[in-house]
């Protein structure tokens, strides 16, 4: 019996939780902010201009920061 045991399973972990923070519902990467000073004067320039509210939070997947939309069902 030669059967070897692969673990198929191995490459579906943390890519899709990471990468909803980084990428927007369209595919395309966030713009990325070094720092959560700059991603929260960012945001602050949304609501000011837009009055879009926005939350700031740090990611994971590329280390930086990114703005996004509060959940918030309605
Ligand atoms: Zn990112």
């Amino acid at each position: 019996m030669g059967r070897k045991n692969r673990a198929p399973k191995a490459s579906s972990r943390q890519a899709s939780s990471l990468g909803n923070a980084h990428f927007r519902a369209d595919g395309a990467p966030k713009t990325k902010y070094s720092s959560e000073r700059e991603a929260a004067s960012a945001a602050h320039m949304r609501w000011v201009e837009d009055k879009v509210e926005l939350n700031v939070y740090p990611c994971e997947f590329c280390g930086g920061w990114h703005m996004g939309r509060p959940s918030r069902s309605g």
